[in-house]
């Protein structure tokens, strides 16, 4: 774990603690109708069995919060309820038994609304996440700090958790987002200066599933590694499982979480004597929810295939006859190719508590 880790507030959303050196959990979000409360359900299993900590769902109409408390009592992962515009869904959604809400205190409205969901909030023991986005700041900050966006968004940031912090809310995170990458880092640097609220990491409308999850990582990896945040997303437009195999493979590779299973694969190249890529991702699909921390290394020839195989929990060097399997270290035994992706699951499996 960093020692740098800045030190935050300590709250909990369910049962999941968040701040205060509390373990840096992922989230996700559905994006299934929530008024279909079935898919919506099914979903959030898949986003569990791949190892998400904390679901978000939004709460757009009537007919969502209809669905929300079943949602909510058939999720093994707390659930935060995401409104807008709308205060009296803010409050449903948290007497449906959400775990958390996250609104964006400027849209909801003007002061009575937002201290009624304050109250709801407080009533409960529901936290509150502040979420602002560039998008929606409001002109008049944004005219006054000119070409100063990013203390625009700061300051809507500030301006909002005041506000609440004014109405008795004593559980809130934070996030301020943009989808451009530099700005975002620069809004949480600024942010996490001034307050010690748990922060909510994320870079906005981050793109599909490859841009997005780079612009993702380098954003919150340059946020990470200095200690900034508490819990993150990686926003993608793709199925938001991949969010949650994304997030769990930025923090095991930045140290910040010593559990899942880290696929390495070689890049290949004329001398790959198997199809890599469609196997390492057959592996890293199959594994995505382990909690177990091990290494597993997919190489495609002689070259470097048994160094890093052997330096590998378990591993496969591939040659023209087929391949050898490692585990811990020492060559176990030849398998064929159409054998290596159930031979690492069952040796995984057998390295995994049940
Ligand atoms: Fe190419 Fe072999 Fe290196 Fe893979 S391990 S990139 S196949 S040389």
């Amino acid at each position: 774990m960093n020692p740098h880790r800045q030190q935050t507030a300590k709250i909990s959303i369910g049962r999941v603690p968040i701040g205060g050196g509390a373990p840096i959990s992922v989230q996700s979000m559905t994006n299934t109708l929530t008024s279909d409360a079935a898919a919506t359900i099914a979903q959030i299993q898949a986003l569990t069995a791949a190892g998400c900590d904390i679901v978000r769902v939004s709460v757009p109409d009537a007919e969502s919060l209809a669905a929300f408390g079943s949602i909510r009592r058939a999720c093994p992962i707390p659930v935060v309820a995401d409104i807008h515009f709308d205060y009296r869904l803010a409050v449903g959604a948290i007497e449906a038994g959400a775990d958390a809400i996250r609104i964006n205190p400027g849209n909801i409205g003007a002061r009575d609304k937002v201290k009624a969901v304050a109250q709801a909030a407080i009533a409960h023991g529901v936290p509150v996440r502040v979420g602002v986005n560039m998008g929606s700041v409001k002109r008049a900050l944004l005219n006054r700090f000119g070409e100063d966006r990013v203390g625009a968004l700061v300051e809507s940031a500030r301006e909002q958790v005041e506000l609440l912090e004014d109405l008795g809310v004593n559980a809130i995170k934070v996030s301020l987002k943009s989808s451009d990458v530099r700005e975002t880092v620069e809004a949480y640097r600024r942010y996490a200066a001034i307050s010690n609220w748990p922060l909510h990491l994320g870079v906005t409308e981050a793109g599909t599933l490859f841009s997005g999850s780079i612009r993702s990582s380098a954003g919150m990896g340059i946020l990470l590694y200095e200690g900034i945040g508490d819990t993150i997303r990686v926003s993608l437009s793709a199925d938001p499982v991949r969010e949650v195999m994304a997030g769990n493979i930025l923090l095991e590779c930045l140290g910040l979480r010593s559990q899942g299973i880290r696929v390495i694969a070689c890049p290949t190249c004329a001398r790959a004597c198997a199809d890599i890529p469609t196997i390492a991702a057959q592996v890293e699909e199959a594994v995505s929810g382990i909690k177990t921390h091990l290494v597993v290394a997919v190489m495609g020839c002689i070259v470097n295939g048994p160094g890093e195989a052997r330096d590998a929990d378990l591993g496969v060097a591939c040659d023209p006859k087929g391949a050898m399997l490692f585990v811990n270290g020492r060559p176990t035994r030849r398998i064929a190719i159409s054998e290596i992706v159930p031979a690492l699951l069952n040796e995984i499996e057998k390295e995994t508590p049940s």
